[in-house]
């Protein structure tokens, strides 16, 4: 710690005597964002944001085959120059020498732009993935060397400290993640969280350029994207732009005003996700929802500042180029400005046809999650947004696989998905049964698996492209009354010294292996079904019989799904089914391997599942 002090005032007393000198000869330029470019992107435009002492009051030339000025922009802050650029698509790699220019002060500074590696585009994700949800900070301690830094100092007996997690302990365990049978990893935000008291959560960016050094770094982000893709698997990044951290770099010095929301003033946001569409809304209650503030330490950005708009679809086009990732998850989407939105994902989508971008709309009505679906009918504008999480389905599943009422609870995730004519594209939603903010899926005591099968068994067959948190698998618990943290226990074995190493069979009990080997025999199962990943839906009414059944139909590909809710054994006629069996005579179950003779009727075990392959 003295060493860090003593490195600090030196580097102080540096820069002092640097900015003296600057003043009489050379201008100094502290940051440029983003640090590099490509050449042959579909867009041609560039905006890099150049920061340092009175660079705004200088005059930019510059000279370089195929590239010109396009507009340089200055703010109300004088620290700041807004340098937009059109680069042909005759231009070369290279350094541009961006010559600055004030009175007798001048500077030029190269900028790069290199050759693109990643021109075949990411993949994308959809039905045919399941997502694999991690908290960095709690999966796996891979590197202790970068555990402590700054006054985040690692204590995992507290569970809103940062526990050591990080980017090497995800990539030590990418063939745990692929037996299990994922198909993409999903990471909560790994960009630089340097706040006071940890931010180990990532959702308080202070650098939108930089891995967090706790994490990693972005070469260590990239050489793990290239793991997952080698091993077959996909990458999704989590992404905030609706807010920053308190601490993040340009807090100190705001480019303008107006790059915040409430003039940089901190105004609570009230939470009212459905002002948004709410025909009856008051206006200053919406107005107060997307311009408040999510928390005291989390500034509100404000999209409609055009140079600020740019710089966030900038970022994420400059991490897919970067790192290829295949998709991205954007946060707290509905507190943000629908038009930068709507222009966001058109734009990533222009670049990369294939990609896919799923928002955080945290709603409890499908109508709400439909509004903001790609081509909804519900709203004059586009969002142009594939995929909106169907939160909607995950509290019904909650209350439901919960109940204790016999026959009935079927019923109600029967009617949520019979409502599915609200989406324009209901084959595309995320699905759940619980993530980082909700509690889990899994209770303390419970002793047997009916529930976790049958919840499972659900997620895994019906419409929408499914996704598990971290732990599910291992039966890991954890309740939002307990706070945030104790949703996102440590993975047990991510650890050195850890007692316990749930990543191999022999460290699992009895019942967490016996959860894990189903979920794993359903996901590899899954990957390989295009009844499942691709197929039309066709469910049968539960009618309170405790039963639900539907079907996925994949040109001649069909599986059927039977659930019984009820405490009883039941029989059930086949000939009501029909429509999904057609011509098939038996249906062979993916869990027990068994043969089930579709042409009688067919018993089902007291809270019990089929998932079948018909034949
Ligand atoms: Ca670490």
């Amino acid at each position: 710690m003295y060493i860090l002090s003593k490195y600090r005032l030196t580097l102080l007393l540096f820069a002092l005597f640097f900015l003296c000198v600057a003043s009489v000869s050379a201008m100094t330029i502290s940051r440029v964002e983003p640090e590099n470019w490509w050449v042959g992107m579909k867009n041609p435009q560039l905006q890099i944001m150049v920061y340092g002492p009175d660079i705004g009051k200088a005059s930019l030339t510059v000279n370089y085959p195929g590239v010109k000025i396009t507009e340089v922009a200055k703010t109300e802050n004088p620290n700041y120059l807004f340098v937009y650029l059109t680069i042909s698509s005759t231009a070369k790699a290279g350094l541009i020498p961006l010559h600055f220019k004030a009175g007798s002060q001048e500077t030029t500074y190269n900028y790069p732009i290199k050759s693109r590696s990643y021109e075949a585009g990411a993949m994308g994700f959809n039905a045919s993935d399941v997502l694999y949800l991690i908290t960095p900070d709690r999966f796996a301690n891979g590197d202790i060397k970068n555990d402590n830094m700054d006054d985040a100092t690692v204590n995992r007996k507290n569970p809103n400290a940062r526990h050591g997690g990080d980017l090497e302990g995800i990539s030590r365990h990418l063939d745990y993640i692929k037996d299990l049978g994922i198909t993409t990893v999903w990471l909560n935000p790994t960009q630089e969280n340097n706040m006071k008291g940890g931010s180990y959560h990532g959702y308080a960016i202070t650098d939108f350029y930089k891995m967090d050094p706790r994490f990693g770094t972005n070469q260590e982000f990239y050489s793990l994207v290239k793991n997952i893709h080698q091993k077959g698997m996909k990458m999704v990044m989590d992404m905030v732009f609706n807010h920053c951290g308190s601490n993040h770099w340009w807090m100190k010095d705001l480019p303008s005003q107006d790059w915040i929301n409430d003039s940089n003033k901190f105004v609570q946001t009230n939470h009212s996700t459905v002002s948004v569409m709410d025909i009856h809304a008051s206006p200053s209650e919406k107005k107060k929802f997307t311009d408040g503030w999510f928390t005291r330490g989390m500034p509100d950005l404000n999209q409609r500042n055009r140079h600020l708009a740019t710089y966030l679809i900038q970022n994420s086009v400059w991490w897919i180029e970067f790192a290829h990732i295949d998709g991205i998850r954007q946060d707290t989407y509905s507190y943000m400005d629908f038009d930068f939105l709507a222009r966001w994902c058109k734009e990533v989508r222009t670049e990369y046809p294939d990609f896919n971008i799923v928002g955080e709309t945290w709603y409890n009505k499908s109508a709400s999650s439909a509004w903001w679906q790609e081509n909804s009918v519900l709203d004059s504008k586009n969002s142009h947004l594939k995929t909106s999480m169907d939160f909607s389905l995950t509290f019904i599943n909650q209350a439901s696989f919960d109940s204790k009422t016999d026959n009935g609870y079927l019923d109600n995730i029967f009617e949520d998905i019979a409502q599915d004519f609200i989406y324009p594209d209901p084959y595309n939603l995320l699905i759940f049964l619980d993530n980082h903010d909700m509690s889990r899926f899994n209770h303390e005591g419970e002793t047997d698996l009916k529930r976790y099968k049958q919840g499972l068994a659900f997620l895994l067959t019906t419409r929408g492209i499914p996704q598990l948190f971290y732990g599910t698998e291992i039966l890991m618990t954890g309740t939002k009354e307990e706070g945030d943290g104790a949703l996102r226990k440590d993975f047990p074995g991510g650890w050195p010294g850890d007692q316990t190493d749930a990543f191999s069979s022999n460290g699992r009990t009895a019942i967490q292996n016996e959860a894990w080997n189903y979920t794993q025999k359903l996901l590899q199962w899954r990957k390989n079904s295009a009844a499942v990943t691709q197929g039309k839906l066709i469910h049968y009414a539960p009618n309170k019989s405790g039963v639900y059944v539907y079907g996925r139909i994949k040109d001649n590909h069909t599986v059927m799904v039977i659930l019984n809710s009820a405490l009883k054994e039941q029989t059930v006629q086949m000939d009501r089914f029909s429509d999904i069996i057609g011509k098939n005579t038996k249906g062979h179950d993916v869990i027990t391997s068994s043969t089930i003779d579709l042409t009688k009727s067919v018993t089902i075990p007291s809270k019990g599942e089929y998932v079948l392959d018909l034949e």
